[in-house]
């Protein structure tokens, strides 16, 4: 077993499933769990709340005076901003429409990046996102890129939402999936790439358990 306190940067396109096995993956190793993903959906919230119209300078003003946290409880990765609960807040369909364009605004990924480099730089940490392994962490200790076919990964963010009583058209879902895709990949500003060393893991025909299995050997600590 590595005794050592590794950084594990797992990225990849939306619905690949890559929170669900980050969390269960940093149980499993005792690391603490960063979603990414979560930080720039909660600067999206608070963006939202200010009603006003959407400007790439009132979004980075918001991402550099933002306080988020994670905090493990019972299962859940719960997640405060300025030390309210938004764990729910942060998947509502308006966030998700924005977070695309607020994420792609250059101030608010500094900011961002930041503070993730901060969560993480003394290792024991399980990170989750789009450009963890190719710019927040290019040195990480582990570096995996979890994707799975469209069709599966609309399965998957279906089969979610439904175990949350949450009513959702399965085509409404796909064409959210596909634009978000498109637009993580095609910004300018640290665009959701494969790292050149990271380990490319089509996950279309593996389920959970077997994904967090190859993981875990790939970290050589089981
Ligand atoms: O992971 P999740 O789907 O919750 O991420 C929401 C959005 O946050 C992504 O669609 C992307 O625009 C942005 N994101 C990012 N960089 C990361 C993590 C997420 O740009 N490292």
């Amino acid at each position: 077993m590595d005794s050592r306190k590794l950084v594990i940067a797992i990225d990849g396109p939306a619905g690949a499933g890559k929170s669900t096995i980050a969390k269960i993956v940093a149980e499993k190793l005792g690391y603490a769990y960063i979603d990414t993903g979560a930080m720039y959906r909660a600067v999206t919230l608070k963006l939202l709340r200010q009603n006003l119209p959407f400007h790439p300078d009132l979004a980075g003003s918001v991402a550099e005076h933002i306080c988020v946290r994670f905090q493990p409880d019972a299962g859940i990765n719960k997640v405060f901003l300025d030390e309210e609960d938004v764990t729910e807040a942060i998947r509502s369909h308006d966030v998700t429409a924005l977070v695309s364009q607020v994420s792609a605004v250059e101030s608010v990924r500094s900011a961002m990046v930041e503070l993730q480099r901060k969560m993480g730089k003394q290792g024991g940490a399980v990170l989750d996102g789009r450009d963890i392994g190719t710019v927040v962490f290019p040195h990480a200790d582990v570096k995996i890129f979890l994707t799975a076919n469209v069709d599966e990964r609309v399965r998957r963010r279906y089969n979610e939402l439904l175990a949350k009583n949450q009513q959702v058209d399965k085509e409404t879902l796909r064409s959210e999936i596909i634009t978000r895709d498109k637009y993580d990949s095609e910004r300018e500003i640290s665009p959701l790439r494969c790292a050149k060393d990271a380990i490319y893991l089509d996950t279309s025909n593996i389920d959970k358990d077997g994904v967090v299995k190859k993981i875990l050997e790939i970290c050589k600590v089981e």
